[in-house]
């Protein structure tokens, strides 16, 4: 079972990647559980077609904890991928992240993390990787980090700044960086940039994704693009992407850049005017 955690600026595209990604990994074959560490609860809802009835963190607020089950959270979507969502807390009280380490503890303890699972994928928000949002990489549960990002300067900042926290985990566990994923917003030189900033983080750029409305279409309907249209070009990016991940080897421990140099690497891809 490969345990996969994925990280990114919110907004950068990390559930739609993960879901197109798991629709493709599900259509090989692979059994899946994709694990939302985000209080929207928006992780799963293209392989559920809408949102979940309940997250783990909804369940606790209704039931006792010795009355909770499996089925209250835990439902199956596309191709049998298994989906759940952490939750999040009434906003303004309490911490984001709580929901996670109790939605990772309560899936443990129910026995979710079944035997023929091939891949549990978590979709996690944060700039920063801190508190419950560490949970995955800070306890090794996921051995494998991707993090998507774009050629935006706040988007390769935020990527920076997971790096450092990846950086303090990885040396304590097995934790590791698999590598950046760009979900393109056609920024000048963005497939260079990218990849050199990737150099720079001791990791590769594992795969360039093209942006195409089909994904927007596909949204609408509440369905993977895998799913809404499962010839399209974008499509097959989104294969191409799972197999990329299938196939990996390159996992590293990253070395971030100060900020003086993220600017300065920003700057030598930029056209002159
Ligand atoms: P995150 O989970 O990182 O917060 P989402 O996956 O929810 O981000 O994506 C944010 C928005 O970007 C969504 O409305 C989605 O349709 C759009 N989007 C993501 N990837 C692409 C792409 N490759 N091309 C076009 N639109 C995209
Ligand atoms: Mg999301």
């Amino acid at each position: 079972m490969r345990q996969i955690a994925i990280y990114g600026k919110g907004g950068i595209g990390k559930s739609t990647t993960t879901q197109n990604m798991a629709a493709a990994l599900a259509d090989l074959g692979r059994k899946l559980m994709i694990v939302g560490c985000d209080p929207k609860a928006d992780s799963t809802r293209l392989i559920l077609g809408g949102m979940p009835k309940r997250t783990v963190l909804d369940t606790m607020r209704a039931k006792e904890e010795e009355d909770v089950e499996l089925s209250d959270f835990l439902f199956t979507g596309f191709q049998g991928i298994q989906a759940v969502e952490s939750g999040g807390p009434e906003p303004g009280v309490g911490c984001a992240g709580r929901g996670i380490v109790t939605a990772i503890n309560l899936l443990e303890q129910l026995g979710a993390y079944r035997p023929e699972l091939d891949y549990v994928l978590y979709d996690v928000l944060g700039d920063v990787v801190c508190g419950g949002f560490a949970m995955p990489i800070r306890e090794g549960k996921a051995q494998e980090i991707y993090i998507v990002c774009s050629g935006e300067m706040m988007s390769l900042y935020a990527a920076n700044n997971i790096c450092k926290g990846i950086q303090r985990y990885a040396a304590a566990g097995k934790t590791k960086l698999g590598g950046l994923i760009c979900n393109s917003r056609l920024v000048d030189n963005e497939r260079e940039l990218v990849e050199a900033f990737a150099q720079e983080l001791n990791t590769q750029l594992l795969y360039f994704l093209p942006r195409d409305n089909v994904v927007q279409r596909a949204e609408l309907q509440r369905k993977t693009v895998i799913q809404h249209d499962p010839a399209c070009p974008q499509a097959e990016h989104y294969r191409a992407l799972a197999r990329a991940v299938e196939g990996n080897r390159h996992f590293t421990v990253p070395t971030p850049l100060t900020g003086e140099a993220l600017e300065a690497l920003l700057l030598r891809y930029c056209p002159a005017e």
